[in-house]
């Protein structure tokens, strides 16, 4: 057996759950990490801590001044709790986070020094950022990123450093990151959300989006990760036969959570707790070694913040327990892959979730406001929603085991889909008393079962309501959920506004009274959403036929679904909400596009390699064994020998068939990557590297697989699935 995969299994089935003491209750450890509002109120002045409060609810600006004493009092707390450095941290559109630590130590001449840390520190800091991608957005004479502070996130501190969430702009003011442009939509979304609460309640000042997200992924004994190239390479296998057992017997699916993951887990939720993460819930998922971690929900930009954080200590943390995280949202063939469901809503200052369907009349009219703009603004915007969630390795989770498929549609449940056509029914014009009363009547009496009936586990669909908020469910686990937030939230925003903007039309022109008005215009909106709405299984091909035929796009790849963001509808779209100017828009797509590029060269030269230097030359060494089996019968039998040597024979032509196929194979897709690297057409190139190198992959796989099965197990390099998935 190659030393490697017997090194590694024999490492691993050593393992022991490594069990932290974990004493203190949750409650007492929470956010002790975090410069909360608690730890303000200690090292503050009350005009510091008034002014960051202000700053989180109303978005207004802290002054310099006052940035000193902040400084200073967070410089304090972070010394306290045993920090020595201090650093911005930000979410590069690298999809990592990044952060350059520098000491508070600074001497002040005479061989003294102190620890300090000023305003200036605090608000402003400019890393080297020509190495993030920025899509052209800086040329390099004008390298000049910088980071400024975001004080809607609190600071934390992770290990001995003080980490401060900022915003990445460019020296023009563009943005770099994920997070500046979710800032634009969540402001977006709260004005034209507020502008439409007060048809309801005049009291409404901010509404908050929020996010809950669920993180799933796979947890791998590290000796058996690094055995494989592609695993340590590209975070997925590239080869691999599936295992005479797979999920087929669902035992896995909340299952007693085996002990070293467990292990893994209460460490992992420690640290969350420090960090004031606050994970909540956590299970098996569907696949061998999946699992699943989910917070309480939160104001969307902390959310995307701490999901970020948390897929950095999943590592860090997984690294004490001897284990890999794979966040890839396919790692395993056949197996089922990982996501993230988005769970997202909308609520107010005075404490309404807009999507809960409420008690009296007049909330159920406002929750089927929020409820139908947000069905009509997936409506029209779907192919931006698809884009959102775009990426090479989501491009192999959707559609296949229990994941969405490529096509957006809404899932709202009968009891809704009911609720819907009984309003559309109403006739057109102004409402007569006795049908206004029958719908608030009707509205009123169905909706409290639709909490009781929302059993749906129609996995499905790719944007589902689940009772009281709306499940994104198509985005990737590795995604950072800034970019389907930032979406989703836009499109949402600009669809308030035009209902704003209709309904106010009809009141003033029309005069209608404004509960009609409102009727009127979400009637027109349930008829012209309806393409949107689908109930059934989302994995079939009557599915995709009938999806065409409503006029759904069905981008299978991320270079056709990435299209989108650069269509003038598109950038206008997100330019007249503030969102991101057509340089950011454009700047995007390009990084998308290339990192797309990247990725699938990346895993074509792995796959290249696997093929030819380990896969290959095993079969040519079994082919040998059993070319000298054939041999040494042939002395003793002579003429005769081949009576004996049937299947021998027939394994030998068999593997000088797939060796032919793999080395032909390999060849085609090394030269079709280097006629695409001399492609200067970012488009041209990411097509090509679609639809002619990436299916090359599935071919290659094929014989190898082959392969697999026939060749002696002592001989085999690769870590096989079994061993992969199977190992606790
Ligand atoms: P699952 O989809 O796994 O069955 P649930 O449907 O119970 O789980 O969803 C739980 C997730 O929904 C949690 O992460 C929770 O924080 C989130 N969630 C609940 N209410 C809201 C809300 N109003 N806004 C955003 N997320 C929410
Ligand atoms: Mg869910």
């Amino acid at each position: 057996m190659s030393t490697l995969r017997f090194h590694a299994i024999k490492e691993s089935s050593k393992r022991k759950p490594i069990i932290i003491k974990d004493e203190k209750r949750r409650s007492e450890i929470f956010g002790q990490n975090v410069f909360n509002e608690a730890a303000m109120r200690q090292y503050l002045t009350k005009t510091a801590l008034t002014s960051i409060l202000e700053a989180v609810e109303k978005g207004t600006k802290i002054n310099r001044l006052i940035a000193d004493h902040i400084s200073t009092g967070m410089k304090e707390w972070a010394i306290s709790k045993g920090a020595t450095h201090y650093t911005h941290w930000f979410q590069p559109l690298t999809g990592a986070t990044a952060e350059k630590h520098d000491a508070f130590f600074e001497t002040i001449g005479d061989g003294l020094a102190i620890e300090k840390f000023g305003g200036n520190q605090l608000v402003q800091q400019e890393p080297d950022a020509s190495s993030f991608p920025h899509g052209g957005i800086r040329n390099t004479f004008e390298a000049r990123g910088y980071t400024a502070w975001d004080p809607t996130s609190p600071a934390f501190i992770y290990g001995t450093t003080l980490c401060i969430p900022t915003v990445f702009v460019s020296y023009t003011g563009e943005a770099l990151d994920y997070k500046t442009p979710l800032l634009r939509a969540l402001q977006a979304v709260d004005n034209a959300a507020v502008a439409v609460c007060k048809y309801f309640d005049k009291n409404v000042k901010k509404v908050n989006a929020s996010l809950g997200w669920e993180q799933e992924y796979f947890l791998i004994d590290s000796d058996l990760a690094a055995s494989r190239p592609d695993i340590v390479l590209t975070g997925r296998t590239l080869l691999g036969h599936s295992p005479a057992k797979g999920q087929q017997l669902d035992d896995h699916y909340f299952g007693t959570i085996p002990n070293r993951a467990m292990a893994y887990m209460r460490d992992l939720e420690n640290e969350c707790m420090l960090l004031g993460i606050p994970v909540k819930t956590r299970h098996n998922e569907v696949a061998p070694n999946q699992f699943e971690l989910a917070p309480i929900y939160e104001e969307a930009n902390l959310a995307v913040d701490h999901n970020s954080l948390l897929m950095d200590i999943m590592q860090k943390i997984a690294k004490r327990h001897n284990f890999k995280v794979l966040m890839h949202e396919k790692p395993f063939a056949g197996v089922n892959g990982s996501g993230k469901h988005n769970n997202w809503s909308l609520s107010t200052n005075t404490g309404v979730n807009l999507l809960s369907p409420g008690k009296t009349p007049m909330s159920n009219l406002q929750f089927l406001t929020f409820f139908i703009n947000t069905i009509k603004a997936v409506q029209t915007h779907e192919e931006l929603l698809r884009a959102a969630i775009a990426s090479a390795s989501n491009d192999h989770r959707l559609g296949a085991n229990e994941a969405p498929p490529a096509i957006i549609s809404v899932f709202i449940g009968e009891q809704l889909t009911k609720v819907l056509d009984e309003l559309e029914t109403v006739t057109k014009g102004k409402l007569s008393p006795k049908e206004k009363t029958d719908l608030k009547l009707n509205v009123v009496g169905k909706i409290p079962e639709v909490i009781l009936d929302n059993t749906d586990r129609n996995r499905t669909s790719p944007f589902a309501f689940t009772g009281n908020k709306f499940e994104f469910r198509a985005v990737g686990s590795k995604a950072n959920c800034a970019n389907p937030m930032t979406v989703l939230n836009t499109i949402v925003a600009k669809q308030l506004i035009d209902f704003k903007h209709e309904v106010d039309e009809l009141i003033d022109k029309k005069s209608m009274k404004k509960d009609d008005a409102v009727f009127n215009v979400l009637r027109e909106y349930i008829k012209t959403s309806k393409a949107i709405l689908f109930e059934g299984n989302g994995y079939s091909d009557a599915w995709e036929k009938e999806a065409k035929k409503r006029g759904l796009s069905n981008n299978k790849t991320t270079p056709e679904a990435l299209k989108i963001k650069v269509a003038k509808s598109s950038i206008a779209l997100f330019e007249n909400l503030g969102v991101m100017n057509n340089v950011e828009s454009e700047a995007r797509y390009e990084i998308e596009m290339e990192e797309y590029i990247l990725h699938i060269q990346i895993e074509s030269r792995v796959l290249g390699d696997i093929a030819r230097n380990h896969i290959v030359p095993t079969a040519v060494r079994y082919q040998n064994i059993l070319i000298e089996n054939v041999t040494g019968l042939k002395t003793i039998y002579g003429d005769k020998f081949k009576n004996f040597a049937k299947e021998q024979l027939s394994l030998i032509e068999q593997i000088s068939h797939h060796i032919e196929a793999i080395n032909s194979l390999v060849t085609k897709m090394t030269d079709a990557r280097k006629s695409l690297n001399k492609q200067s057409d970012i488009e041209k190139k990411a097509h090509g590297y679609c639809n002619k190198v990436k299916p090359l992959f599935e071919d290659i796989r094929y014989h190898s697989d082959k392969l697999e099965l026939m060749i002696d197990d002592e001989l085999w390099p690769l870590t096989k699935y079994r061993e992969l998935l199977f190992t606790k």
